[in-house]
């Protein structure tokens, strides 16, 4: 990764050299107010951290003072693989999508927030016009808007912009780094929704990745009784089990779902009747068709190849319906009611701390997978401390 250039300093050492003078003080707070330090995305391996303006708002939008920032394994791929499929990095971009931060300023229509207000951000925002949009479905819209995902601009920035209704108000005992994670969350219950887990499920999760882990904290929160998860790491099955899993399975790359199927039957008290994907490997979802019972239900979260050998006659001799999830919808409001009321608890998950300036180091560490890794988490701001200038 090539090093990060900041002028985030040179701002601040700016404001402090003239603290005597009043005058002074007033311009260098102006200074101060226009830091929107951000890091941009240029391609593979060049992220930079460079000042961008303050964005304008329109009357629906609030204006953010960002204060955590999760780091997505889709964020690390964009930078180190510049593409996620058919979305290609073409132009500067800027990072981010997990997040929190204050109300600094709200847009003359806006009713449901005001300056101070601390917010999650729902990061993509659809055209409220399709008919994917009109029926509920907006995560499906072909026109969503969604931070980080080119061409459009995420959030690892100081102040930024996004549409008022796409902002979750936190109640004051809910975290900002707890609002920052409502958006993996958010994809644990739209798969555990789309799955149809309830009281009494036996469920199958695949990967213990930090997808895997909210999948499994919202399984259980929606009433599944059994549920074995697997890895290729066993720390990760470590903290799975930590979270309440109540079977862990450690894989390696190389098993085949032929040999390990027995292995999940015997170890699961009844055979899965929920199989949920949260790793993308070929091996892994071939598992999840053939470990489920009759009559079950797949769904595959992990993005892994566009194309993949699949046990299909095995789904539909056995009508083992197999479901997609792309995000989530309508879901943040009961993620975040998860985690207000104490149903959830997704602290677990972070597992390193960075501020802004050291993103580069940040992502090095979400890359590396190494040091017990799983969620890596930014602080645009100093933890637990939002102060966000008033415009
Ligand atoms: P991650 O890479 O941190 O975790 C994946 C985990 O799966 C790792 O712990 C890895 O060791 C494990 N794994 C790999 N191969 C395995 C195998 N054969 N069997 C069992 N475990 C295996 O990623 P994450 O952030 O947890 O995301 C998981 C997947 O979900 C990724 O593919 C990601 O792109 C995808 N995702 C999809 C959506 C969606 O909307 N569908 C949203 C977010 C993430
Ligand atoms: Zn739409």
């Amino acid at each position: 990764m090539q090093k990060i250039v900041s002028y985030h300093i040179l701002i601040r050492r700016v404001a402090c050299d003239h603290r005597n003078d009043n005058n002074d003080v007033a311009q260098n707070e102006t200074k101060l107010a226009m830091d929107n330090l951000t890091a941009v995305l240029y391609g593979i391996d060049d992220m930079r951290l460079e000042q961008r303006p303050i964005p304008d708002i329109s009357p629906e939008e609030v204006l953010i003072a960002m204060d955590s920032v999760g780091i997505c394994g889709s964020d690390v791929h964009y930078l180190t693989k510049g593409r996620i499929g058919h979305f290609v990095v073409t132009k500067p971009m800027v990072i981010g999508h997990e997040s929190a931060g204050v109300v600094a300023k709200v847009g003359s229509k806006v009713k449901n927030l005001t300056v101070g207000d601390r917010v999650a951000i729902e990061p993509g925002v659809p055209c409220y016009k399709c008919d994917h949009c009109k029926q509920g479905s907006y995560n499906l819209c072909p026109d969503m808007v969604f931070c980080a995902t080119p061409p459009y601009d995420g959030n690892l920035t100081r102040y930024y912009k996004h549409a008022a209704d796409f902002c979750f108000k936190l109640p004051d005992h809910v975290t900002m780094e707890e609002g920052a994670l409502l958006e993996p969350l958010s994809v644990g219950v739209h798969a555990c929704k789309r799955a149809g887990v309830s009281l009494g499920s036996r469920v199958l999760i695949l990967g213990a990745g930090p997808i895997g882990l909210v999948t499994l904290l919202v399984a259980q929160s929606m009433g599944a009784t059994e549920i074995l998860i697997t890895d290729l790491v066993q720390h990760r099955l470590d903290i799975a089990k930590e979270l309440g899993a109540t079977h862990t399975l450690l894989l390696t790359s190389d098993d085949t779902a032929e040999q390990v199927v027995d292995c999940v039957h015997h170890t699961m008290f009844e055979d899965p009747d929920i199989s949920i994907d949260c790793c993308g490997a070929e091996n892994s979802t071939r598992l999840a068709i053939f470990a489920t019972r009759a009559g079950g239900v797949v769904v595959i979260v992990g993005m892994g190849l566009p194309e993949m050998k699949l046990p299909l006659f095995n789904a539909l001799a056995r009508e083992v319906d197999i479901r997609g999830v792309f995000r989530y919808c309508n879901d943040y409001a009961a993620a975040l009611a998860l985690v207000a009321s104490g149903r959830v608890t997704v602290k677990r998950l972070v597992t390193h701390h960075f501020d802004i300036m050291e993103t580069q180091k940040a992502f090095e560490t979400a890359h590396s997978g190494t040091g017990g890794v799983i969620k890596v988490m930014i602080h645009v701001q100093p933890r637990n401390t939002n102060n966000p200038v008033k415009f």
